[in-house]
């Protein structure tokens, strides 16, 4: 598989750590491993815009994300599944978090590159859902309204009424259903039309 083969990853959630949970899909229903591998996690950190990973990346290295992300999966989701966090998954972010973090290069103004190995990556993401997780923002997580999208996302609109994910791919599919339902409904106008 070359390069330009890599998983396109979706970075919708506006919070890192909830994109990062993202990369395992659909979970209720037929998951679906996006990172596979280590080509797919060295993806992943580009994509995020994370790093300039030093270093090979390593099976031991995308076992120690996926946990990670497991972790805040089940944290994240506690509130809008109505579950209790897990004692252990705290302790382990927060000790992933503690590691050595990633090391901002300012380049120039308005641009910044970010640098380091693969634990500082999990550091640094770790540290970000401590934030999230760990401030008041963890009451604006949600989970998409879209029965078979497991994403979840930080609802920063006013109302506190954001329902998808995604817009484009959630919402549309959404809308275009009930479209077609409206569609295949008789019209409500006449439903009891006299008989002649
Ligand atoms: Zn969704």
């Amino acid at each position: 598989m070359s390069d330009t083969d890599a998983v396109e990853f979706t970075f919708v959630s506006g919070h890192l750590a909830l994109d990062l949970a993202a990369t395992l899909t659909w979970r209720s229903s037929y998951p679906i491993e996006l990172l596979a591998g280590p080509r797919d996690l060295s993806a992943w950190i580009e994509q995020a815009g994370l790093a300039e990973v030093a270093g090979r990346i390593d099976d031991a290295d995308v076992e120690r994300m996926r946990k990670l992300r497991e972790a805040v999966y089940r944290t994240a989701s506690a509130g809008p599944l109505e579950r209790q966090p897990r004692a252990g998954d705290l302790r382990f972010i927060s000790r992933t978090a503690a590691g050595k973090q990633l090391t901002p290069v300012l380049e120039e103004l308005g641009r910044a590159v970010w640098r380091g190995n693969v634990d500082q990556v999990l550091a640094t993401v770790a540290h970000q859902a401590c934030v999230l997780l760990g401030g008041s923002d963890y009451r604006r997580i949600r989970a998409c309204t879209d029965t078979q999208c497991t994403r979840l996302f930080v609802d920063h609109s006013r109302s506190g009424s954001r329902r998808w994910c995604d817009k484009q791919s959630c919402g549309g599919r959404a809308n275009a259903a009930a479209y077609r339902r409206r569609r295949a409904q008789p019209s409500p106008r006449s439903p009891h039309a006299p008989t002649p």
